[in-house]
């Protein structure tokens, strides 16, 4: 009974929002309710220094309210740093709707949610993500212009998994450079946990250049047309993270790399694009760094949407597009090399970065 709690002496442990784990000075968090539509939705403003908080809406079952907004304040200030560390004028958000994207998402529901993401004014603009797609943000952009990722026929960029698995396979090939001293992906061998939007196209970068992809899904169908489409091996064991490949690339969801995984990893290189992989930061970012396992970290290698989106606001073209996601090669090279130089993780040298230009640029707002 919430009674019993409000009136122990634990609640403290369940300060519903500015106590969670995962807040982190967040400037606003908003709650969407609507009845008739069954909609509940959380909005995550982490920061808006460097622009308006641009962030997708992700659809998912969670298992209760404090994993959806635990969901909604990670994601939304992993949007901040990536902002930051891609050089773009965009604040940090992340929305999250609660519910089964399969059987629950419904068009009126989405407009609803487009009304919500309108009353903000601007403060928080949407795109898609998991258990999204164009035409769910088509629907959103029939009630508010504060949406992006909505298809070219509307005018948009399009869907941005496809320029998002391009960069991550930059950030793969960065990595693996680091590692083992060339970008070559040919007899690689790759795992890849999920093969979703972005994973089917990090697949097919890989193949093309000859590396040898294992894939991994919960999705039985999805596994077996991508194995197919491509030629790649579907993962049959019980322990992918035990698997001694080059390799692993997370592509489904985030906290794969935990207290619980973080020691039977054997793969040399983890370079994905799932948000926020490190259940831990610190933690398991320094037990990688004394594994010797390179990590790419995730914010900045999975850029590559947010540039395209980006583009939908600033008006760039593809070429333009394409250039800024290649560039994730040389920045995860940098950012590497300047982890080892300064002893520190991968994620903290990303971090530093990161935060020094949200710094800066909070210091020449206040003049
Ligand atoms: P998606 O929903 O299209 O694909 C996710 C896939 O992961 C699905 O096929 C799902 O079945 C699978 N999956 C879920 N749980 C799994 C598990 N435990 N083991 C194995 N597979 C599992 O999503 P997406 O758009 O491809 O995004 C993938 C990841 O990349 C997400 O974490 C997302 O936040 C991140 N990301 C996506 C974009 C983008 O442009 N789409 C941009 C940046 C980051």
């Amino acid at each position: 009974m919430i009674s019993d709690i409000i009136n122990s002496n634990d609640l403290h442990k369940v300060d519903p929002v500015f106590g969670q784990l995962s807040f982190d000075n967040h400037e606003q968090v908003v709650f969407c309710n609507d009845k008739d539509t069954g909609l509940k939705a959380i909005i995550g403003i982490h920061n808006t220094v460097l622009g308006p908080a641009l962030g997708g809406t992700r659809m998912w079952n969670y298992k209760n309210e404090w994993e959806a907004l635990n969901d909604a304040l990670r994601l939304s200030r992993g949007m901040t740093y990536k902002a930051a560390i891609t050089g773009l004028n965009l604040g940090g958000g992340k929305a999250v709707i609660i519910g089964d994207a399969r059987t629950q998402k419904t068009p009126e529901l989405m407009k609803r949610f487009g009304e919500f993401v309108h009353s903000l004014s601007g403060k928080y603009i949407t795109a898609e993500d998991v258990g999204m797609e164009t035409s769910d943000m088509d629907l959103v952009r029939s009630v508010t212009p504060y949406v992006t990722g909505i298809s070219e026929a509307q005018g948009g960029a399009g869907n941005p998994s496809p320029i998002t698995a391009y960069g991550v396979y930059m950030g793969v090939k960065a990595a693996c450079k680091f590692k083992f001293g060339s970008d070559d992906m040919e007899d690689k061998k790759v795992i890849v946990q999920g093969i979703g939007h972005v994973g089917e196209s990090l697949v097919e970068h890989l193949t093309d250049e000859g590396a040898k992809v294992i894939i991994d899904d919960i999705n039985p169908e999805r596994l077996y047309d991508v194995a197919k489409k491509y030629g790649v091996e579907i993962y049959e064991g019980n322990d992918l993270y035990s698997e001694d490949v080059d390799v692993y690339a997370p592509c489904a969801l985030g906290a794969t790399i935990n207290d619980e995984t973080i020691y039977r990893i054997k793969a040399k290189v983890i370079a994905g694009a799932a948000n926020n992989q490190l259940a831990n930061e610190d933690v398991h970012g320094k037990i990688l760094q004394e594994r010797g396992i390179v990590y790419a970290p995730d914010f900045l290698i999975n850029a590559g949407g947010i540039i395209n989106v980006y583009a939908e606001l600033e008006g760039y073209d593809k070429k333009e597009i394409m250039r800024k996601t290649e560039n994730i090669f040389n920045t995860t090279l940098e950012i590497l090399e300047n982890s080892k130089a300064n002893n520190m993780t991968a994620h903290q040298s990303a971090m530093t970065i990161a935060e020094a230009r949200i710094a800066e640029r909070k210091k020449e707002n206040a003049k």
